[in-house]
């Protein structure tokens, strides 16, 4: 009683010499304080809120933008920007350069149908060859055999088809629904398991995020959601993650295994996280993530799981029938844990690009990625994915494709393969200087050096039209094993190792250490500095969309 008397009494002294102190101030004066302090503490606030770690991290970034914009010059930015720009154009020109003909506006009248299919037919002159197997991944069919034809023929019946208006397209709206279902029995669902089809292994992921997001909302009120996913896991979580605003934390691997550190992954949850991930396989080295302990985490701390199967759902569904073994047990749907796999049917389900699902334990996950809008004047608008108006071909395509393999076709490509990239890893194992990254189970095969620049390796292989992925902290190539490495008693293999073997003697021999830079999307142009890394990729895609290439980089040039 005595206390909070005595508080009583300071706080009135307390207002009572504030009001003297203020005593005369002007009121609007007053007010326009006041709401100044507030608006700057909250801000203040909300900086602080943000973590040390952030602060720097944007610090850091906001003065490199304001570096580059305002001394770019004077460090040669500019420069190496501008000549990317021009690398990035050259090739592009190069690579189109037996073709005179070109439209950057419509023609005024329409040309006649067999002068475009002419046309058409000399644009497809310009892709590369692929069926000499000289792509790590890209192309993983080939097509040989009439398959071609025989999808050109399942698409072309459904050619105007579009899922959107399932009423109007029954035949399409059937054979999506049974592509997803095939696909759920691949990773042993229940009859709860469910999915989407999506436009690929992205649109996929940023599926699962996006549903985990709301159901981590309306299940748990997370507003401010976190992702913890391995550092190895493919750059669509970083992607969606991104475009959501959801905080991604990557956790690292180990560097022996390739595997994600479980103890860190556990560190990384907080009670924000929102869903783990990890890769079955993943993308840099082709290595499964312990997956069963990923999952026994999200059950114990009943948090989401999603498996990204993207590259490899079609080999590893099928290795135990193939009698294959894989390294890590109870990875699919048998798990309790795992909630969610994304798997690409346009990559070893040899269906049409653009095609790949999402699939859930159960529709209480689903029915969170789907967006609805009750009150569109346009009518009321739902749908279940990032597309509106989807391609149905792509949906008759991916399924003619699964039907037509079946099961026992899967099940002798999973073992063609998985040979095929065993022969390889075997082999590169053999070879001076090339050391293989983790052990490897399915159809990517990783290498680095500690001998040699393997970047010089990648540009020797390069010039022998070899076309490596790059990848990075570690350098190190990766080659991902298609239908085309294994066709004809692995003959195509059987040259890359050969290859390989030659190109790395002569880079022992001369002792080539270092490390040089990764280039972009099979293009020559090198990176010079990581501050402007970001701004070349992006030229990149301005030379890309760049109609009249010829004649900007002619213009450039003359400006140089
Ligand atoms: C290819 C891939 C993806 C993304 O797929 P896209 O079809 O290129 O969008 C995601 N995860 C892994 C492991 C992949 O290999």
């Amino acid at each position: 009683m005595e206390a909070a008397k005595a508080i009583s009494e300071r706080a009135d002294q307390l207002v009572q010499s504030t009001d003297a102190m203020l005593d005369g101030s002007r009121p609007t004066k007053l007010v326009v304080q006041t709401a100044f302090v507030v608006l700057v503490g909250m801000r203040m606030l909300a900086v602080l809120r943000l973590g040390p770690s952030e602060c720097i991290r944007r610090a850091k970034a906001c003065f490199f933008y304001y570096a580059r914009k305002y001394f770019g010059h004077m460090l040669g930015y500019d420069k190496a920007i501008a000549d990317a720009r021009v690398g990035f154009l050259k090739d592009f020109v190069q690579r189109q350069s037996t073709m005179q003909v070109g439209y950057s506006e419509l023609p005024l009248e329409g040309l006649q149908r067999d002068a475009v299919l002419q046309l058409c037919r000399e644009h497809a002159d310009l892709n590369s060859d692929f069926t000499k197997g000289q792509y790590s991944g890209s192309v993983y069919h080939g097509g040989m055999g009439g398959y071609t034809e025989f999808i050109n023929e399942a698409m072309d019946m459904h050619q105007w088809t579009n899922p959107l208006h399932g009423g109007q397209f029954a035949g399409v709206r059937k054979m999506e629904a049974e592509t997803i279902a095939m696909c759920v029995k691949m990773f042993n669902g229940d009859e709860n398991a469910c999915g989407a089809m999506t436009s690929g292994g992205t649109e996929s992921i940023v599926c699962a995020i996006r549903a985990y997001k709301e159901y981590a909302k309306m299940h748990k009120g997370i507003t401010e959601p976190e992702l913890v996913v391995p550092v190895t896991a493919h750059a669509a979580f970083d992607k969606g993650c991104e475009y959501f605003g959801i905080k991604l934390r990557h956790v690292r691997i180990d560097s022996k295994t390739c595997k994600v550190d479980m103890k860190h992954m556990k560190s990384l949850i907080t009670s924000n996280t929102i869903a783990l991930a990890g890769s079955a396989p993943q993308f840099p080295h082709g290595i499964i993530d312990p997956i069963s302990e990923i999952a026994a985490l999200g059950l114990k701390y009943d948090i989401p799981v999603h498996v990204d199967a993207c590259l490899g759902g079609f080999v590893i569904a099928f290795m135990e029938k193939a009698g294959i073994a894989i390294d890590e047990k109870n990875w699919d749907f048998r798990n309790a844990g795992v909630t969610s796999i994304s798997c690409d049917n346009h990559k070893y389900g040899f269906a049409p690009k653009g095609s790949s699902v999402i699939l859930y334990q159960g529709a209480h996950y689903r029915e969170h990625q789907m967006f609805t809008q009750p009150d569109w004047p346009g009518g009321i608008y739902a749908s279940p994915t990032l597309a509106g108006s989807r391609p149905g071909n792509v949906v008759a395509g991916t399924w003619a494709a699964m039907v037509s393999f079946g099961e026992n076709g899967y099940v002798e490509s999973a073992a063609r393969l998985v040979k095929t990239a065993k022969f390889i890893c075997d082999e590169l194992r053999k070879i001076e200087g090339v050391i293989v990254m983790g052990a490897p189970c399915l159809t990517v095969v990783a290498a680095q050096s500690q001998m040699f620049d393997i970047f010089l390796l990648g540009q020797m292989l390069g010039s022998r039209h070899w076309e490596m992925n790059m990848l990075q902290f570690p350098s190190a190539l990766h080659i991902a094993v298609t239908n085309l490495h294994a066709l004809n008693d692995m003959e195509h293999a059987r040259r890359f190792v050969a290859d390989v073997r030659e190109c790395a003697a002569e880079l022992v021999a001369k002792g080539c250490k270092g490390t040089s830079v990764a280039t972009l999307y099979g293009t020559s142009q090198q990176i010079p500095d990581r501050q402007i890394v970001g701004d070349v990729a992006r030229m990149y895609f301005d030379a890309y969309y760049d109609s009249r290439a010829q004649e900007r980089l002619a213009k450039l040039e003359k400006a140089q």
